[in-house]
């Protein structure tokens, strides 16, 4: 058996389309706006992917560009500034930020409304309340996307998470347990993971460990979808070891899966929060 690769790159290509066609049909257009603050060269590269593919579907974006040693004051009035602003609807602050301590504060800024990252305690709440009409992180939304590609009957299947971050894994149980699934949800102090990974029809890792999902980690026919990203010295490597293709039904490849699709989720809050403000 080997696993069919769910092609990430392709799926957010369909997505962009049908969103320039919703944009083309309504006048105006989504604004989306980015806060650097420094010049982080991994965030360099995801902010020139956002303003890419913000500018395939039809968003405009900008960008407000900080010093990396900007007081906490500045950056919460560069927020205003952007949530008074009636022409922005969508606000994003590119992690991580140099003061990682002035993060909370930075996010609870934002108007829940512009807070296309999903980030906002008030968009979380909603969500982890089982009220999905908020912002959903992008990189979760992102992940159901490319498993309803491949599965599209998931109530009663058996979900295992492994991560439980506030960016990933919290909200990917959230949106997995919307769909009626069975969730497990895993994490660094989980004793003996593969016991549970075994368990699962749909596996979502994003640890951040180099293959971490071993093959024998994984129930034959599993839809896999790899989340985790390690650098390597020429390419990225997820947490999936390259063996679990000859026993999954379906797998997302690093490079070229969930990494288009977080950014084309990032696009679909932003044309959602544009209708919602201006009632597009
Ligand atoms: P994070 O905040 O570092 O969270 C990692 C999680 O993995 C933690 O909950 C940690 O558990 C858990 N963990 C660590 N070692 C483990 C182990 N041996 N077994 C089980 N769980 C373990 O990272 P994140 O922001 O969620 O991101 C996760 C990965 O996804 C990273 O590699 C990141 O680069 C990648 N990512 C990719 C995209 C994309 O677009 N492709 C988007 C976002 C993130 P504890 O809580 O117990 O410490």
């Amino acid at each position: 058996m080997s696993a069919t690769l769910i092609n990430g790159k392709t799926l957010a290509a369909n997505i962009a389309h049908t969103l320039r066609e919703t944009i083309k049909k309504t006048p105006g257009h989504p604004t989306l706006c980015a806060i650097q603050v420094g010049e982080d060269p991994a965030s360099q590269v995801y902010l020139r992917a956002k303003a890419k593919a913000s500018e395939k579907v039809g968003i405009q974006f900008c960008r407000v560009s900080l010093k990396a040693d900007v007081d906490l004051s500045e950056i919460l009035f560069q927020i205003q500034e952007l949530n008074k602003d009636p022409k922005v609807h969508g606000i994003i602050v590119q992690l991580p930020l140099p003061d990682p301590a002035m993060v909370p504060a930075v996010i609870q800024a934002i108007a829940p409304e512009k807070d296309v990252d999903g980030l906002h305690p008030l968009n979380q709440g909603r969500l982890f309340s089982g009220d999905y009409s908020g912002m959903i992180p992008c990189t979760p939304l992102g992940c159901l996307e490319l498993i309803q590609s491949v599965e599209p009957h998931l109530s009663g299947k058996h979900a295992v998470v492994v991560g439980r971050s506030v960016l990933v894994g919290r909200p990917m149980t959230q949106l997995l347990l919307a769909q009626d699934c069975t969730v497990t949800h895993c994490h660094g102090k989980t004793v003996d993971l593969a016991a549970h990974t075994r368990q699962a029809d749909i596996l979502v890792s994003a640890v951040g460990k180099q293959g971490l999902i071993t093959a024998d980690m994984v129930k034959p026919g599993a839809t896999v979808i790899d989340v985790g990203i390690t650098r390597g010295e020429t390419q990225v490597i997820g947490d999936v070891h390259p063996d679990v293709v000859q026993v999954a039904k379906a797998l997302t490849p690093v490079p070229g899966g969930v990494g288009p699709m977080t950014v084309i989720g990032l696009m679909e809050n932003t044309v959602r929060a544009w209708q919602v403000q201006t009632r597009a």
